[in-house]
């Protein structure tokens, strides 16, 4: 278990408060001048060390990111910008830095600016965060107010400057691209990469795009050291991190851990344990639902960071972990996601745009016991079309979740949609069920 010196976010309970005397009593803002004496490549390098991966979702090491923006800035300014959208279920850990830890999130924005070579930094936040991004706003205004960002930050000669900006509420405004879309005050949808942001990104100008609580990490992380952070965890799997875990759990919380601790000390020891006790888990979904579940023989030995996920065909994703019992229906469970996915394509893509519709409409149908055993395997292909075979990849996060029920509850599927061809022949469920559906969906 962590010790509670090593955690990164001390008041993520808001045991003491968020305003920045508080902020400075938890060491926020020591020494922040004299890490940016340091210079840029030293920056870079030492995020480089502490193989801190990004905690949004996709892994991508956060220093190698960095070093993708231009050396010097050309005529084009470089733009840092902070994706504070967390739209995927299950997911809450960005909100309680935001409103608990601001200025660790502040403090985090100025030195990567200066690292990457931006003045401005824009944090996109969702629009259902409007009470956190009030909270945001007066750390920034306290920041400000005490010189620790805008001209001059800290005396050190950077300029600053950073704007909050409401998201309206699409889940697809999480991914990158169609953030900077609409940050550009165009409709969120995502762009072609490449190019990638680093070089053309907001109003086509070298940016680089930061989840809120990777950022949030790097000042702790440069003022103990990498050595300290990458001691944490397992090589390429280094730190800490904050799991969200809901569902059918005695006490749904955020903790911070370190990374790599088994998904049953987890869940026993920090969430209450599963509602009925840990023999009645039938499944978790380990990184936001957009990641493939895993059955509970997986998770009895489960441990939590990116590669051990990988090494099961899932993903860490975000560290959302939904725990799912057995007094749930997983089947009914996988359709509602199905059903979010749907309604959450952009549409841009023929395959997600179609695909999301077929899967959660084949879903509700196995869900209600009216679809053919033929049926399991078709929409298994299905999964396999849309994969891989769209602009961004919300194609892979519909259709993973729809493969990890069918890779682990197959047989379960097959029971309750034994193939009865009389009845359903006459009974033409599959046209009945879709129509009817979809009436629901244009009520
Ligand atoms: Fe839009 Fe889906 Fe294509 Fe992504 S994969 S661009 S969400 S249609």
């Amino acid at each position: 278990m962590l010790k509670d010196e090593d955690r990164i976010f001390q008041n993520l309970y808001n045991d003491s408060g968020a305003d920045i005397e508080s902020a400075k009593l938890r060491n926020d803002w020591s020494g922040t001048k004299e890490i940016l004496e340091k210079g840029r490549e030293w920056i870079i390098n030492e995020v480089k060390s502490s193989e801190l991966r990004g905690r949004g979702g996709a892994g991508f090491p956060t220093g190698l990111k960095w070093s993708f923006a231009p050396k010097e800035v050309g005529s084009r300014p470089h733009y840092l910008v902070i994706n504070a959208d967390e739209s995927e279920p299950g997911t809450c850990k960005d909100r309680d830095i935001i409103r608990f830890e601001p200025h660790k999130l502040i403090e985090g924005c100025l030195i990567a600016s200066y690292a990457v070579n931006a003045h401005k930094c824009y944090i996109y936040i969702r629009g259902e965060y409007f009470n956190e991004g009030q909270k945001l706003q007066t750390a920034i205004d306290e920041a400000y107010k005490n010189n620790l960002i805008g001209k001059n930050a800290l005396n050190s000669g950077w300029d600053l400057d950073i704007y909050i900006h409401y998201g309206a509420g699409a889940y697809i405004c999480g991914e990158e691209t169609a953030l900077l879309e609409s940050l550009e005050g165009k409709k969120g949808q995502p762009r072609l990469k490449p190019p990638f942001p680093a070089l053309i990104g907001l109003y086509g100008c070298p940016t680089i795009i930061n989840n809120v609580e990777t950022v949030a990490a790097v000042p702790t992380i440069l003022r103990r050291g990498a050595k300290w952070f990458s001691s944490l965890g397992r090589p390429k799997n280094t730190g800490t991190k904050i799991y969200c875990i809901s569902g059918n759990v005695n006490n749904p919380c955020n903790v911070e851990e370190e990374m790599g601790i088994p998904l049953k000390e987890l869940i026993e020891t920090h969430a209450g344990g599963v509602v009925g006790g840990w023999e009645n888990l039938k499944a978790v979904i380990p990184g936001g639902s957009s990641m493939p579940m895993l059955p509970k023989e997986i998770c009895d030995n489960m441990k939590m960071d990116f590669d051990a996920c990988v090494e099961h065909n899932t993903g860490l994703g975000t560290a959302g972990i939904v725990v799912i019992n057995k007094d749930q229906d997983i089947i009914k469970c996988m359709a509602r996601i199905a059903r979010f996915y749907k309604h959450e394509s952009c549409g841009q893509c023929t395959p997600c745009r179609e695909g999301s519709g077929w899967m959660w409409r084949m879903l509700e149908r196995m869900a209600a016991g009216e679809a053919t055993p033929e049926e399991v395997d078709m929409l298994f292909d299905v999964t396999k079309q849309i994969e891989g075979h769209t602009i961004c990849a919300f194609g892979e996060g519909s259709s993973w979740p729809v493969q990890g029920l069918i890779r682990h509850f197959k047989d379960e599927i097959l029971e309750r949609n034994k193939f009865d061809p009389v009845v359903k022949k006459k009974k033409n469920i599959p046209y009945l069920v879709d129509q009817h559906l979809l009436e629901k969906e244009n009520a």
